[in-house]
Parts: structure tokens; sequence; C-alpha cells
């Protein structure tokens, strides 16, 4: 098994990048395109980036087309190995555990709205991506239902919709358990929710092997199957970067863009700083209409609840249920058989019409978190030849293309006129105790579970 090096913080199994997670998004996004192979020998480029995702694919399409610099990405496993290639294809905003509120009070409110403008402009951007240039992605469903898990959580869902009136003149409608069942979404945990008008559904592989070809189509080199296991630098100050089968790349710039699958030892300043947490799917047969109707759920608007720990769910183009949730905090191959079939347990609970339903697809990978879970997108300010693109919280598939347009634009010296918050663009924040990390998620999802279940909201 070839797995990713660097002192880890969980099992093995998940960090073989040899093979692909076996996901639906594998089995349908049809052949798998070309990249520049694996990396042999001695190469140079200007600027390289660690991690061939959404973040890395975009910020190397960015660089070569919009400011003319050479770039190559490199990553450990095929092209879409990462979470890019198995997350739930919501496009939604994110990079932040925080609330704008919680912002406000870190950072200011300007802050705070920066944040807001920066995540329904990235939400725009995939959707203005995908048509300006031509990728075929199966985007479906416009927004996104927010619904309440328990009763006494539709106080907050309409304290959040009055907010965005208040604060931002946005119309995110509430909607009553009958009102919901109307548009397509019932299940005895859903008790009215709200609509949030930005964001959209695709197909994440898809979308990633798309940017694989944009990212190639001005130059730009993406290597698979090409692990980073040693960095250094020369005495002119140029990064070099050492690959598992030999390969030797040259670059005045490096950028880290390997979110939950960071690899720790490489060098120092990224050791400790990102909490890989997983995230579990489940899929289902694709539903009949009739099976559809039985439960009252056919909208394909992407769904979330009002859980901290929280499930996402899609009803896909074929009819597919997708069911994601957290994934635990262990990632042996027993954990994951274990907590796939406790989610299955809960999709029978929210959907009680599919108890029958069979699974077809099952999988996890990790998503990032950061010590103050806020992401991370920048240049160091004492070394602006390293930067750092990582910290989805969950939710990176529209900020990481989005947040890469914007790091192009830093590494060129350009200027860039959309929103992009300055709390993205702090340096990478140590844990308090790195090797207590695991733990420290494991008693803040029993603490969440707790809130979520059994206290009043
Ligand atoms: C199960 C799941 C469901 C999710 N659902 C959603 C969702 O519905 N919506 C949403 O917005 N977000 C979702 N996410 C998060 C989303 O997938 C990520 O935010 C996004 O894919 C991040 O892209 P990335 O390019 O930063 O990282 P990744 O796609 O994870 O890419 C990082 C890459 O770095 C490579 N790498 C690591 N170390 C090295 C090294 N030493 N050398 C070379 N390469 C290396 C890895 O091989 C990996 O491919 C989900 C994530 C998971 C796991």
């Amino acid at each position: 098994m070839t797995t990713l090096i660097g002192s880890r913080i969980y099992d093995d199994a998940i960090y073989a990048t040899d093979r692909p997670v076996p996901s639906l998004w594998e089995e349908t996004a049809g052949p798998e395109p070309e990249d520049d192979g694996k990396l042999a020998g001695e190469a140079a480029t200007e600027v390289a980036v660690i991690g061939g995702g959404i973040a890395g694919l975009s910020l190397v399409w960015h660089l070569t087309r919009r400011h003319g610099i050479e770039a190559v990405a490199l990553d450990a496993g095929k092209i879409g190995w990462g979470a890019s290639g198995r997350n739930g294809g919501f496009v939604s905003m994110g990079y932040t555990k925080r609330s704008l509120d919680d912002l406000a009070r870190s950072f200011s409110q300007d802050e705070a709205r920066t944040v807001f403008a920066a995540q329904k402009a990235a939400c725009d951007y995939v959707i203005d991506v995908a048509r300006s240039e031509g990728l075929e992605i199966d985007l479906a469903g416009r927004g996104e239902y927010i619904v309440a898990h328990r009763p006494d959580r539709m106080a907050s869902l309409r304290a959040k919709s009055a907010a965005m009136k208040a604060q931002f003149g946005e119309d995110w409608p509430v909607f009553t358990k009958e009102e919901l069942q109307e548009q397509g979404y019932a299940s005895p945990e859903a008790h009215g929710g709200i609509y949030v008008p930005h964001g959209t559904g695709l197909h994440p592989l898809k979308y990633t092997y798309g940017l694989l070809g944009l990212a190639r189509s001005h130059g730009g080199r993406v290597h698979s199957h090409s692990a980073v296991v040693r960095w250094e630098r020369d005495g002119s100050g140029q990064h070099v970067l050492h690959t598992q089968d030999g390969g030797r790349l040259r670059a005045r710039t490096v950028v880290v863009a390997t979110n939950g699958f960071t690899t720790e030892g490489l060098d120092g300043r990224f050791d400790g700083v990102t909490l890989p947490a997983l995230s579990n799917i489940l899929v289902t047969w694709p539903l009949t209409q009739a099976e559809r109707q039985a439960q009252g759920y056919t909208t394909d608007v992407p769904v979330a609840d009002s859980r901290n720990l929280l499930f996402y769910i899609r009803l896909l183009k074929d009819g597919r249920l997708l069911f994601g949730g957290r994934g635990g905090t262990s990632a042996s191959e027993a954990a994951g058989q274990r907590y796939g079939n406790y989610t299955h347990r809960r999709l029978t609970e929210v959907f009680p019409a599919w108890k029958e339903v069979e699974i077809t697809h099952r999988w996890r990978g990790f998503v990032c978190l950061t010590a103050d879970l806020v992401g991370r997108v920048g240049l160091f300010p004492d070394d602006r030849q390293t930067g750092f693109l990582f910290g989805c919280h969950g939710s990176g598939v529209a900020m990481s293309g989005y947040a890469a347009k914007f790091l192009a634009a830093r590494i060129a010296g350009a200027g860039f006129n959309e929103p992009f918050p300055q709390c993205f663009q702090r340096v990478p924040q140590r844990f308090p105790l790195p090797s207590l990390r695991v733990p420290a998620l494991a008693a803040a999802y029993a603490w969440y579970r707790l809130k979520d279940e059994v206290l009043p909201a």
C-alpha cells in the first residue's frame, strides 16, 4: 500500500493514495482525463502547488491563465483522490465553522460582512466557471434548505432569516413543516426550515476533472501519483520538492493546498495546524418516482439540517439519495464499517419510507478544521515565497476555487477587486496540544451531540 508520509494522526488505511476511493462519483464521472503523470527526474517552475484538488488545480489555472505565471501541481494520488473527488457536491457558503455574529465579535462587523460577501461570491463563482468554461458537472437544485431537526430549532432559523433581512437586505424565506412538504421535503426530522438563496449541487469529480483540464489549458502541469516526501531550500533560496519516486521540482514559490490530507513533517509551519475530521457518505439505489412520493421527498434542492453535527442530504438526478454526516474519530476500516452502519440506521429514521432501500455506495474522507475554525489563504508575511490554501471546515467546494483566484492575484502582486476577508489571510495557527487533536475532537463531538439531541435550544 502506498500512503502519504509524515506523522499522521489517523490510521494508515485512510491515507492509501494508490487507489481511488470507490464512490458513486468515481463510477459516474466518465473517463479520467489525462494529466502529466508521475513527476520524474528534475523539473522547475515558478509556483509549485502541493495538492491537486479543487484548490490546487484552480490555483494552477488562475496563475497560468490570468497572470502568465508558470505553475505545477503535485498530488499524491490520482487527480480527485482527496476530498475534491468524494464530497457531497454542495456548492455552499463556508470555509469557516463560525457564525457571522461570532466573526463580528472576534474581528469586526465589516469583516463579517466581507466573509458573507466572499461566501456568496464563491457560490456564484462555481456556477460562472461551469457556464463560461462549458463544464458538464451536473449542476442541480438552486440554493439550499436548512431544516429544523427539532421543533425548538425553528426559533433560531427564524432569527437567522430576520438577521439576513436586517443586516444584508436578503430574503431567506421561512417555511413551516407543511410548506416544506408542499415544496417536496418531508421527514419526521423536518419541522420547518429556511431557504438559503445561494449555491447549488454538482458532481464533484466531474468538477475536479473539469478543473484538471483548465489547469493544463494554459501550460500548467499536473502530476498525479507524485507525493512530496521532502521539502528543502537550496543555496539560492529556491524551494526543492522531492517526490516519492525520486522526482525533484524546483520552484520560486510553494503553496500548500492539501486541506484535510496535509502531510506533517515537511515544513514545521504546517505541522499541527490542521485537524482532519472524517465525513461519511451513503448513497442509495435510484429511487423510483413512487418511492420518492412515498416519503414525500422529491426536491433536488440540497438540504442540511439544523444540527451542529449536521446531516447533508441530496436527491441526485437519477433518483439516488445521497446522505452524509460526520464520520467518527477513528479512520480504521472496522470503525468505517461501524460508522457506515450507524449512518444507515439514522438514514432510515430520517426517511422511514426508505427502510428497505439498498445502499449501493459508502465512502468517507477528510474535511479540514483549523484551531480557530477559520480557513487560511495567503502568503507568509515574512516569507512571501510560501503560501497556504486550506481549512474548508466541511464546505470548500465553492470557496476553494474562489480563494485560489484570490491567492493567484496575491502571488502575482496583482489587485483583487472582489471581496476577500482579512481573517482568512492570517498565518496558520498551531493547535495548542497538537497530539491531542483527535481526543479533543471526540470531546467536542460528545458536547455537540448533547446540544443537538438532548439540551433545549
Ligand atoms: C465526505 C466529504 C463530503 C464533503 N462534502 C462537501 C460538500 O458537499 N460541499 C462542500 O463545500 N464541501 C464538502 N466537503 C469538503 C470539500 O470536499 C473540500 O473542501 C474540498 O474538496 C477541498 O479541496 P482541496 O483541494 O483543498 O483538498 P483535497 O481535495 O482534499 O486535496 C488535497 C490533496 O492533497 C494531496 N496531498 C496531501 N499531501 C500531499 C503530499 N505530501 N504530496 C502531494 N500531494 C499531497 C492529497 O492527495 C489530496 O488529493 C466534503 C468533504 C468530504 C471528505
